[in-house]
This record gives structure tokens, C-alpha cells and sequence, in this order.
């Protein structure tokens, strides 16, 4: 037992990985083509094989060909394919071998209880990320030309970010006090009608599927962003699809991460029912109770790939969802630039406005 996977091609030994393109696995150098499935016997044997059912958090340093971690939280591995010592943080699913490329999976941070049910292969390559990063760039004049004008991409990960998927129902209670106004001009006098309303909506609304990550280091505003996933392109999950990609197993449970759903679905029911109430001058909420009765969770890998680049000793993140291309990012903004193109008081407030609006894409 070794407790990491790797894939190789029966005909030239090479590495192989998962391709976007195709949605297949291939091999790069020969090109050598196979089903996902194809794998999945092999995935499953050895996935029984190294399950560990007693496995417990602290675990996760000893055991299997892994060495002692020589920093806190930090484990090493060794590649099956050329013996080079990886060091990984311990919450690592999947790399690659810093030595040979050879993609890394480590088989007991997917199975048993931290198997994903469910993964939506990635739809993009890396290469589609980074012309993503260049359009991204274009076009905005506040962008400091230094940073354009460089490729400044440091790092480019295809990283499948672990998620909660929450089904659930709800039940709304709201009511509103609303007013609908009526005027009419009589004589010298204005008079206006004000008709008070007392609204009230009740019912059940269903959730499927309402995403949360799981992950400490990666940032929830900007894997919010990055949705909505498609999630019918989501299957059963089968380790063969991390091969060449990243991955993390979640360090945030179900449990942490259910607080975020809730609120989600809290807003998006109160939304929901509120956009009902129409035809009123106005419409104060008065009363609201939101019962959420929680259904299915699932734990789900999505695909993101995430650049980072660096300008004057400051990290920037820009992520693109693996799957649909949606792309979003902070830029730094040159207040050279800004001042210059501000002639007016007008045009200052439209850009001060800009800034703080379409800055963050
Ligand atoms: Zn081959
Ligand atoms: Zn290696």
C-alpha cells in the first residue's frame, strides 16, 4: 500500500492525465486515448485497498510511504515514477511531482468518508485561462500599463475546489405593510389618496444543489463569484479525473459551511417571494419567518483555475471557473491615470464611482 496513485500509459509507461478538450484521459506522449471508465476498475480496487476505515484527522501523517513531515502540517510523499520526495500541506489530494510532472493522487484524502460524491470534470485548459486573463486586461484604463505590458502570471493551478452542495427546503412566512397612492388635481389642490395594504405570502420553496466551499484557503467571496456551475455536467466521482490537476480535501465540514447556505437560501426565498408583491407605491416587510428544513448534502469537486501574478510585491488572484469561463479578479489601479482622466468634477465622480463599482470584476 502506498497510498498515492498515479496513472500509466499501458503502451509508452508515460504519465496520464485528464484532458478538458476531449474529457478523456491521454496520454501526452503518445497520445493515447481512454475512457475515464475504463479506469474506474482500477480506481475502485485501489481506492479498497488503501481505505483506511479507521481513519482519523491525525492520521494523516503517518502511515504508507509517507515521512515524517519535517514542518508542522506539512507531509511528505514520495512519487512512485522517479522517487523525488514531495512535500505537500497536509489537506493535498492531488499535484504533481515537482521532479517528473507525473500527477500525484493521494488515494485516503478521497476515499471513505472524504470521497466526493460528485465532480464536474474541467472544460477548460490552462491555455484558455491565461487568454481569459489577457481580454480581462484589455480595455481597462485605469490598469497601471506596467502591469499589462509584462506577462506578469507567476502561477497557474487547474485546482478542483471542494464544495458543499446543499438540497433543501423552505418555508416562507412574510408579511408586508403596502401602500398604493392615487392623485388627482382639483382646484388650486393636490390632493392624494394613500390606500394602505396589509400583504401576506406563504409557501414552500425547494433548493437544489445551493454551493459552498470548503476550503479555509480559498476565498469565499471569490468562489461565489465564480458560479453558477452547470451542474449537469456533474458525475459520479472517480479519481482519474484529478490527474494533472490540483486538488485539496475540505478542511471546513458540512456543519461549518452550512451557516453560508443558509443565509443564501434565506435571502434568495425572502427574494423570491418579495418579487411577488407587485403593483404597490411601496413595501415595508413586516414580518418574515424562513424555515429551512435541510435535505441532501453533498460533497462535490469544481474545477477553477487560478492565476496569480505579481506587481510591486503584491499578489494578485484572479480565478476562472473551470467549466464556464467565467473570469474575476482584483487589478491594481495607477493613480497617475486617475487623476489625469479626471478633468471635471463630473467625470471624478463618475470615475470614483467606477472605481469603486467596476474595479472589481
Ligand atoms: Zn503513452
Ligand atoms: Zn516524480
Amino acid at each position: 500500500m502506498s497510498g498515492i496513485l498515479e496513472y500509466k500509459c499501458p503502451c509508452c509507461g508515460g504519465a496520464i492525465r485528464f484532458d478538458s478538450a476531449t474529457q478523456k484521459m491521454k496520454c501526452p506522449y503518445c497520445d493515447t486515448e481512454f475512457d475515464v471508465d475504463t479506469l474506474r476498475q482500477f480506481d475502485e480496487e485501489r481506492m479498497e485497498e488503501d481505505s483506511d476505515p479507521s481513519w482519523q484527522e491525525d492520521s494523516v501523517a503517518q502511515g504508507g510511504d509517507e515521512l515524517d513531515g519535517e514542518q508542522e502540517g506539512l507531509v511528505t510523499y514520495v512519487c512512485e515514477s522517479c522517487g523525488g520526495e514531495i512535500v505537500a500541506e497536509r489537506n493535498m489530494a492531488a499535484t504533481s511531482c515537482p521532479y517528473c510532472g507525473n500527477s500525484v493522487i493521494v488515494a485516503k484524502q478521497l476515499s471513505g468518508m472524504l470521497r466526493p460524491d460528485l465532480v464536474i470534470p474541467f472544460k477548460l485548459d490552462k491555455k484558455a485561462a491565461e487568454d481569459r486573463l489577457r481580454e480581462h486586461l484589455k480595455g481597462k484604463i485605469l490598469l497601471p500599463s506596467l502591469f499589462k505590458s509584462e506577462n506578469r502570471i507567476k502561477e497557474v493551478r487547474g485546482v478542483y475546489a471542494p464544495f458543499w452542495l446543499y438540497d433543501c427546503d423552505a418555508q416562507a412566512d412574510i408579511r408586508c405593510r403596502a401602500t398604493r397612492l392615487n392623485s388627482w388635481r382639483q382646484g388650486d389642490y393636490m390632493y392624494t389618496e394613500t390606500q394602505h395594504y396589509l400583504v401576506a405570502r406563504s409557501g414552500d420553496i425547494g433548493f437544489d444543489k445551493v454551493p459552498a466551499d470548503g476550503s479555509l484557503k480559498l476565498d469565499d467571496a471569490l468562489m461565489d463569484s465564480l458560479e453558477p456551475y452547470d451542474y449537469t455536467d456533474a458525475v459520479d466521482f472517480q479519481t482519474a479525473y484529478l490527474a494533472g490537476y490540483f486538488a485539496d480535501k475540505y478542511d471546513q465540514s458540512a456543519q461549518d459551511c452550512a451557516p453560508r447556505a443558509n443565509d443564501r437560501i434565506r435571502m434568495s426565498t425572502q427574494n423570491a417571494f418579495l418579487d411577488t408583491i407587485i403593483g404597490y407605491a411601496t413595501c415595508v416587510p413586516e414580518h418574515m419567518n424562513i424555515q429551512i428544513k435541510q435535505g441532501k448534502i453533498r460533497y462535490a469537486l469544481l474545477p477553477v483555475w487560478l492565476l496569480n501574478t505579481v506587481y510591486k510585491g503584491q499578489i494578485y488572484t484572479f480565478a476562472m471557473n473551470g467549466q464556464t469561463g467565467k473570469f474575476i479578479g482584483n487589478l491594481p489601479a495607477d493613480k497617475g491615470k486617475a487623476v489625469a482622466i479626471a478633468g471635471g468634477v463630473f467625470a471624478a465622480a463618475t470615475l470614483l464611482a467606477w472605481l469603486a463599482l467596476g474595479f472589481l470584476l
